[in-house]
């Protein structure tokens, strides 16, 4: 298979599976006090310190959650709560932008209420975050500004240093869901002033179900989701996914050896798919940031063409593609990224994510260009939109 969807999740990196299988026999919980338990105790905490290594951050602020969205949902919700606690009935405001993951969206839609206001900053064509209205937005009530790192969609990186400056100067609390950010972006929390950042092991190489929450010492202390016993200095409960957590540490510690040499591969293979699209293609709009946007994504318009028949005739060719974020593909809706960038239904309907990885060669993005065109024109002469 010619594997194009590494925005939805990744391979494992053959590293963090040979980890995995050595972990496989350490059954004994890290909170027992015997000896293999302080084991496996230490080699979280090693895990820990790898991930922090690579942040620049402190081990400490670094606190592992099942996923990316379970760290969006615990900051969002533990932010808020931490305001409304003790019966407290001021108002409290939210800014986040149209375009974040669901797992953003949705948890500040369920939290919205007479006292809980919430504004969505619209973005500009290429998906970004215009700086102006996010400060026109700020009212004294506005306790978090909640912006993504980078679109899982269309790839355009949001400026965050500028952001995080604002949220700063008007002492209002800064997220950033870093999921799609990370392992593409340098990212030093040293400099970067953000009070929280979520990010997620499967989309950097590691298995599904573990993710992290960055909270920096000294911004307001976010209450756990998960209630029970001390795991993770009582912020987040449950006996730890061992085996998550040590390949999400080898994951980072081989980004740390690799990422700069992967990033610079699969831009020129997005670089090559991208022009190659161009030339052979007509009719097309490419939607994100021209220059601001993650090496590897590159989503396209094809005119007058459903996104899903595109993706099927890829599929018949063995070529994994999407529509949108893997979260609402089945969704008959265009995809409200797209559509917030300002086109019509049928271009936002007529767009295909191609997200490229490590392990992407040239022969396998010519083959594609191949396949894409023959499926195009088919598709357009079949298509009863002239
Ligand atoms: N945030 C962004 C930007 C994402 O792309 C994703 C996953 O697609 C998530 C959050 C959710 O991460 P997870 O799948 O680990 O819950």
């Amino acid at each position: 298979m010619i594997y194009l969807d590494n925005n939805a999740t990744t391979p494992l990196h053959p590293k963090v599976k040979e980890v995995i299988k050595e972990t496989l026999d350490y059954y004994s919980n890290p909170s027992s006090l015997y000896t293999n338990g302080r084991v496996i105790r230490e080699k979280i905490n090693n895990a820990r310190k790898e991930i922090a290594t690579f942040l620049n951050c402190k081990p400490n602020e670094i606190i592992f959650t099942s996923c990316g969205s379970e760290s969006n949902n615990t900051v969002l919700k533990g932010v808020i709560n931490n305001y409304l606690k003790d019966g407290n009935k001021n108002k409290v405001h939210i800014i986040t932008s149209i375009i974040e993951h669901p797992s953003i969206i949705n948890t500040l839609k369920s939290l919205e209420s007479e006292n809980v206001e919430v504004t969505y900053l619209n973005v500009d064509e290429n998906g970004m975050v215009n700086i102006e209205n996010l400060k026109k937005s700020i009212k004294k009530e506005t306790v978090l500004i909640s912006i993504m790192f980078a679109n899982n969609e269309i790839g355009t990186i949001e400026p965050i240093e500028d952001i995080s400056k604002i949220a700063l100067e008007n002492n209002i609390l800064f997220h950033t869901d870093a999921v799609q950010a990370i392992g593409k972006v340098d990212i030093d929390l040293k400099k970067l002033k953000v009070d929280y950042l979520s990010l997620s092991g499967h989309k950097i190489y590691a298995p599904k179900g573990i993710g992290v929450i960055f909270e920096r010492e000294g911004s307001i202390h976010i209450p756990p989701l998960i209630n029970g016993g001390h795991q993770e200095n009582g912020l987040r409960a449950g006996t730890e996914n061992v085996i998550g957590i040590i390949a999400l540490g080898e994951a980072f510690r081989m980004l740390k050896l690799e990422m700069k040499d992967e990033i610079k591969k699969v831009k020129e293979l997005r670089e090559l798919l991208e022009s190659e699209i161009v030339k052979n293609i007509p009719d097309i709009k490419i939607n994100g940031h021209p220059t601001m946007r993650l090496a590897g994504t590159l989503n396209v318009s094809f005119k007058k063409i459903e996104g899903e028949s595109i993706l099927l005739r890829l599929d018949f060719n063995k070529i994994a593609v999407s529509t949108g974020s893997a979260c609402s593909s089945g969704s008959l809706d265009p995809s409200p990224v797209i559509m917030a960038l300002g086109v019509s239904p049928e271009i936002a309907h007529s767009s295909i994510r191609f997200s490229l990885g490590r392990e992407n060669t040239k022969e396998e993005i010519l083959k594609t260009v191949e396949i894409l065109k023959e499926s195009v024109e088919f598709l357009r002469m079949m298509s009863p939109i002239k």
